[in-house]
């Protein structure tokens, strides 16, 4: 089975064809990165204006490098949220127009969802399992007790993870998104300035990451108005070593306690190799029988091909949708 996939969230136009939810067969994606650099962040206005000019040429791209013929498809998925409502209506608009033109059944998927099944081109999901879900906008731990069905056990309560990386990144004048290049910059630095490990020890699955971009930004001020020269790998590997010691921490107290097969990391977060390090080690010796899976680098990002994946899950459930389908910027995941 064939699904032709679209992906318009936040910044990134995308259109995949997935064959059977593991495999796939074109994953175009047209970044606006450059275009959002010069303000700090993504601009929803610029974001709309772009997939509205990128996603015809993706959409003819995908099938061409796919070498699929419309009539080979099974079914058109399409992110209906969690993102920016303009973002998000143009994937959806194309969608519902390519579905309906070629009689085609339409499947609305969560763009967590989506996260979290680009593990399975790696390898199959097995349940019951875990995944911490790690990306400019959320932070979650996610209890999949069966394919399809998702109970968020623990979230953050003020930033995500992602957005923590990219606040602390604009303090030490890095260009937006600045994650990857603090992830290089923490691996030549030492954790000297030792920064807060928000709720480590208390008995929930919530995070918090607020308080550790305030101590961060107060101790470079505070370096500032005294004159003293802070060590910027130093900060980096700082900042970086509370995340990753609280996110190790509280998933894997999560996975002894819920007694899970596998652990999935996903999300844009899941490219840090000081993460994917700590995980994979804590995890092998405190729970060595569940096995870790990240998605591949190219994968953690937003792209298409995640949510065809996630759509074979809706596909088996008979969720699809009419044309009235709409787009949710605050759809959360199991509901
Ligand atoms: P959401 O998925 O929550 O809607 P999003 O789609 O904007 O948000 P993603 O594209 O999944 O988020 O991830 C982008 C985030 O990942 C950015 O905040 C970026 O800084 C971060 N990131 C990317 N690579 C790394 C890395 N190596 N280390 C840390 N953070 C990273
Ligand atoms: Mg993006
Ligand atoms: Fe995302």
């Amino acid at each position: 089975r064939l699904v032709l996939a679209i992906e318009s969230s936040c910044d990134e136009t995308s259109v995949a064809v997935v064959e059977d939810g593991n495999k796939i067969l074109s994953n175009i994606v047209a970044s606006q990165v450059l275009s959002h650099q010069r303000f700090g962040g993504v601009v929803p206005e610029v974001a709309s204006r772009h997939h509205v000019e990128q996603i015809i040429s993706c959409l003819d791209e995908a099938l061409v490098e796919a070498k699929v013929t419309v009539e080979e498809l099974s079914a058109v998925a399409v992110t209906e949220g969690p993102g920016l409502v303009g973002a998000l209506l143009i994937g959806l608009s194309a969608a519902k127009a390519f579905a309906f033109a070629n009689g085609l059944p339409l499947i609305p998927v969560n763009h967590m969802a989506g996260h979290i099944y680009a593990a399975r081109f790696v390898e199959e999901m097995q349940f019951p399992l875990m995944a911490l879900l790690v990306s400019g906008g959320h932070t979650e731990l996610v209890y999949m007790p069966a394919d399809g069905e998702f109970e968020i056990i623990g979230e953050t309560r003020d930033d995500a993870a992602g957005e923590a990386y990219d606040k602390v990144g604009r303090v030490l004048g890095l260009k937006y998104p600045s994650g990857k290049e603090i992830d290089e910059m923490a691996h030549i630095g030492q954790d000297v300035y030792h920064f807060p490990r928000a709720m480590i020890k208390e008995d929930h699955y919530d995070f918090s990451f607020s308080g550790l971009k305030s101590s961060f930004i107060n101790r470079v001020h505070n370096a500032e108005q005294k004159g003293e020269e802070l060590s910027k790998v130093d900060l980096a590997a700082s900042f970086q070593a509370s995340v990753v010691e609280v996110l190790v921490n509280k998933t894997v107290r999560a996975c002894q306690n819920f007694e899970v097969k596998q652990l999935i990391v996903a999300g844009g977060v899941a490219a840090n190799q000081g993460l994917r390090n700590a995980m994979t080690e804590t995890m092998q010796q405190q729970l060595p029988d569940v096995k870790v899976i990240f998605p591949p680098l190219k994968l953690c990002g937003d792209n298409a091909a995640m949510i065809g994946s996630a759509a074979f899950a809706a596909i088996s459930k008979e969720q699809t949708a009419d044309m009235y389908l709409n787009a949710t910027p605050s759809l959360i995941l199991g509901e």
